[in-house]
């Protein structure tokens, strides 16, 4: 039996406030996804209030779009279905239009919930590219159709969020349907102060570590990158501890004498 993933909102783990910098980014999520889920009969009135029904969160990778996508269901209590041409590939293969009508049809029994397309280039990209297989044509339709099903009930509380490195890739059916898009990009030097300080938050650091040093060196890097560098960075004084370990050993035998006993607790910064 295949099954659809779905992480209930007090699981998933991610909220704004662990997302450094992308202030506008998440002001406008709030603003245009929170109130829509918690409360749809707000928006039922006119035309132009209609909750959207699809966000387009683009830009490089590394840069927070899939935690923007986790904290909008944890911080609105709706549950959080991801779904990627990687998920689809590795365990519906060759059943893509069956997962994708199961993905729609559980996500509006257990709304208020967020269906989450990772790299939906690759699995909603141009319609028309060559030699593309009947059973991609046919899960691609299925999607379309049950996401126009779900944009004619104003009261669903499902909505569609996608993200992508590469907007252009994009099918203009899928664009059409995505009426908001939202750029996720590089963060500056300000930013990437913002980030640092997130990622740090519960670390004890030196008092010679400056974070604003660290911020204007590394130009270029995403908020993934910035992770990764403080994750390597804190590894060091481990290697540095099982070098001195290693080297105290070859000295003590040198001498002829016991090597030392290792290091139990030791304050590794
Ligand atoms: P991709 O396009 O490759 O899927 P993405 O834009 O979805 O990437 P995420 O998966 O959200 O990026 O981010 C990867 C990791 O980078 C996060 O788990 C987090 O550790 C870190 N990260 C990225 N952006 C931020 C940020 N703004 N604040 C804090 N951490 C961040």
């Amino acid at each position: 039996r295949l099954l659809v993933d779905v992480i209930p909102p007090t699981d998933i783990g991610v909220t704004f406030d662990d997302i450094g910098a992308l202030e506008n980014v998440k002001d406008t999520l709030k603003e245009l996804v929170m109130l829509p889920l918690q409360r749809p009969e707000l928006f039922c009135k006119g035309q132009l209030t209609k909750p959207c029904k699809g966000i387009l969160l683009f830009g490089p990778p590394g840069t927070g779009k899939t935690m923007l996508a986790k904290a909008v269901a944890t911080e609105a209590g709706a549950n959080f279905i991801n779904i990627s041409m990687s998920s689809i590939t590795s365990k519906w293969f060759g059943e893509g239009e069956k997962y994708v009508k199961a993905v729609f049809s559980l996500a509006s029994k257990i709304a208020p919930s967020v269906i989450f397309v990772d790299e939906v280039d690759s699995m909603l990209g141009r319609r028309e590219s060559p030699g593309e297989h009947e059973a991609m044509r046919k899960m691609k339709n299925e999607f379309m159709v049950n996401w126009d099903g779900l944009r004619t009930k104003d009261k669903e509380r499902v909505l569609v969020l996608a993200a992508t490195n590469r907007p252009f890739d994009l099918d203009e059916a899928v664009i059409r349907r995505l009426p908001r898009r939202l750029m996720v990009n590089l963060p500056d030097t300000i930013n990437r102060y913002k980030i640092l300080k997130v990622i740090l938050a519960k670390e004890e650091l030196s008092a010679t570590i400056d974070l604003d040093v660290i911020a204007n060196l590394t130009d270029g890097y995403s908020g993934s990158d910035l992770k990764n560098l403080c994750v390597t960075a804190a590894h060091c004084p481990i290697r540095e501890i099982l070098e001195k370990e290693k080297k105290d050993k070859v000295v003590a035998l040198a001498e002829g004498r016991p090597p030392p006993p290792l290091s139990v607790s030791t304050d590794i910064r």
